[in-house]
């Protein structure tokens, strides 16, 4: 029952036993005054009766002592005392007229008539006297009609008074009973009133308000300290407190669900952060080693429920190989064909094993997890796969960051097509587009890092030049000429590989960087380069080109020089092989002259 209820309940009875109490008292004051008037009417009875009485009496002695003494103040005493008489007997009927017993009211018409009589004996014995008969008189007033009137008047207003004393006498005790009955009523009432009073201040202020709200203080306390793991107990009451105590429990469940969705907020917003993070450094990697080694750190951050491989598709598209994984999948596969992945043949993320529902990708089927395939493009190109994999015992959380992994898979396939396409542009940069071999600034660029950096390590340096071009070229055509140029380009690559680098210098010209390497070394790799060259009988659209000679020249670094006169001292070597017939390695140490760097200016 609500507070309110049972306050206005205690209240309107608390009025009721007042209003109760208060009648009771009234009827106890009422009684009291019945007791009051029994006895008022006993007293004016009594007293009546009693003048009566004396009064009788009063006035026959002095009826008598005028017939016995003629004297004219005891006829005016009898004559006044008979007035009062009349006033009495007047009074006498009065209180007959009111409310008392009818044998009360016979004797009262009894004393009456007895009065009257005993009035007219007496007045006519005066009467007698006054006619000058004083015997007669005398006789009337001693003789025995007088005595038998007065005897009887007297006995009639002794037994009146008896009969009114027993009559007020129980008519004041029912009027004092009735009294303290009231007045017990009016004292239980008033007892009931302040028992109810008490009871309502205990049950109300004590156990419904007082000892719910002490504990409710302290569980909002804590709630206000953002301690939510307070418990609120489950309060059934219909009222106040109970209400109160619910809106604690709401209050306590928003503070729940606010603490949850802030700690949702701040798990979203470190996934945010890290994929951010991995996107800067995906935009610095300088290879797609260092790219899959970036996805590989991040993704299990981002994603400690998902295991994954980063997959990047070969030249023509036809197959996979892993470049990266992380948090170990089930389908670790180091290559696989592209035609496997549904996820590739659509060009759409694909999920597999969650289900009966969809078909399964071949690198992932009977497995049992559930994957989901990310297809990596950039600008409408196929570059590869992120492959993502649910670990066992987590929450499905593919499904859920569907979208931060979609986001991921094309930052990643962005990052992916940028690394080559930069490495399509530097290997543009520095190749050699005829014979795919560096290009003369990569040359310069080499020289120049190496004298900066290594300038003390071994290096030989070859300058090649083909003997007699212009020959090919007047004679076969410059086709013929670009392909003696590709088939020395050829024989340098397979022979450098490995060991050093080869460059196209410009025109005819090549040259050979071999670190850590002597001068004697770098000789005998000049005549094998050269002897490979030449062993070779080349021909060009039907036509035999015949044997192609070159001549090289030998300088090395420290030993012979520094880095930066390395190319012109192997070019003075080379001038020095062309000038004494070609087809020959010089070393530019058993060179006379000192190298001349207007040589080939
Ligand atoms: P030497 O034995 O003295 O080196 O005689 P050479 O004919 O080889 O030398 P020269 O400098 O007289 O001729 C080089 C020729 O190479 C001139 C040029 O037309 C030709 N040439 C330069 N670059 C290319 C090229 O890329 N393709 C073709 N086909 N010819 C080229
Ligand atoms: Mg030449
Ligand atoms: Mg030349």
């Amino acid at each position: 029952m609500r507070i309110r209820t049972i306050t206005n309940w205690a209240y309107g009875i608390t009025v009721i036993l007042t209003a109760l109490s208060a009648a009771a008292f009234i009827m106890s004051s009422r009684s009291a005054e019945d007791e009051r008037r029994a006895v008022e009417e006993h007293l004016a009875l009594d007293t009546l009766t009693e003048q009566l009485e004396t009064g009788a009496e009063v006035s026959s002695d002095e009826a008598r002592l005028y017939v016995m003494r003629g004297e004219q103040r005891h006829l005016d005493a009898f004559k006044a005392e008979t007035e009062s008489e009349r006033q009495r007997e007047t009074a006498a009927k009065q209180i007959a007229a009111r409310d008392i017993s009818v044998v009360e009211r016979n004797i009262l018409a009894d004393i009456d008539r007895q009065a009257e009589a005993l009035d007219a004996v007496e007045a006519a014995a005066v009467d007698t006297f006054q006619k000058g008969d004083r015997q007669a008189a005398q006789q009337a007033l001693f003789g025995p009609e007088h005595e038998r009137l007065q005897t009887a008047l007297l006995e009639s207003a002794g037994h009146l008074r008896d009969i009114t004393a027993t009559r007020t006498g129980a008519a004041l005790d029912d009027a004092r009973r009735r009294s303290d009955q009231w007045s017990f009523v009016a004292k239980v009432m008033l007892a009931m009133t302040g028992l109810l009073f008490l009871a309502v201040l205990y049950f109300i202020l004590r156990r419904r308000v007082a000892v719910p709200l002490v504990r409710m203080t302290g569980i909002v306390t804590r709630l206000a300290r953002q301690d939510y793991a307070v418990e609120v107990p489950d309060d059934r009451r219909r009222d106040e407190i109970g209400e109160m105590n619910e809106a604690i429990q709401i209050f306590r469940e928003n503070g729940l669900e606010r603490e949850r969705l802030d700690a949702e907020r701040r798990a979203d917003q470190h996934t945010k952060d890290l994929i951010l993070q991995m996107m800067h450094r995906l935009q610095a990697c300088e290879n797609q080693q260092e790219l899959a080694g970036v996805v590989a750190r991040f993704a299990p951050q981002i994603f400690p429920g998902i295991a994954g491989s980063l997959y990047i598709l070969n030249e023509d598209k036809s197959a996979l190989a892993q470049a990266g994984t992380w948090l170990e999948p089930v389908n670790a596969q180091t290559a696989f064909p592209a035609n496997a992945c549904w996820g590739l043949r659509r060009g759409r993320p694909h999920m597999s094993g969650a289900g009966d529902s969809d078909v399964s990708c071949q690198h992932v089927e009977g497995s049992g997890v559930a994957a989901s395939c990310l297809p990596l493009t950039a600008q409408g190109d196929m570059i590869g796969l992120l492959y993502l994999e649910e670990r066992h015992g987590q929450t499905p959380v593919l499904d859920n960051a569907r979208l931060y992994l979609e986001l991921i898979a094309e930052n990643v396939g962005l990052a992916v097509a940028n690394l080559q396409f930069r490495e399509k542009l530097t290997e543009l940069a520095i190749r050699d587009p005829l014979t795919a071999l560096f290009n003369r600034r990569f040359l310069d660029d080499t020289l120049h890092r190496r004298g900066r950096d290594n300038g003390q390590e071994p290096l030989a340096c070859l300058m090649i030049d083909i003997d007699h071009f212009k020959r090919f070229n007047d004679q076969f055509g410059h086709d013929a000429g670009d392909m003696v140029m590709q088939h020395v380009g050829q024989v340098l690559r397979s022979t450098v590989a490995g060991i050093g680098s080869a460059f196209r210098f410009g025109g005819e010209e090549f040259t050979v960087l071999l670190p850590d390497c002597s001068e004697k070394d770098g000789f005998e790799f000049a005549e094998k380069v050269r002897a490979q060259i030449g062993g070779a009988a080349l021909s060009h659209s039907g036509q035999i080109i015949g044997a192609v000679s070159v001549s090289i020249g030998v300088a090395t670094s420290p030993a012979g020089g520094t880095v930066d006169t390395l190319v012109s001292r192997a070019d003075a070597a080379l001038l020095d092989a062309k000038a004494t017939g070609r087809n020959k390695t010089v070393l530019a140490s058993s060179l006379s002259r000192p190298p001349q760097e207007t040589l080939r200016a």
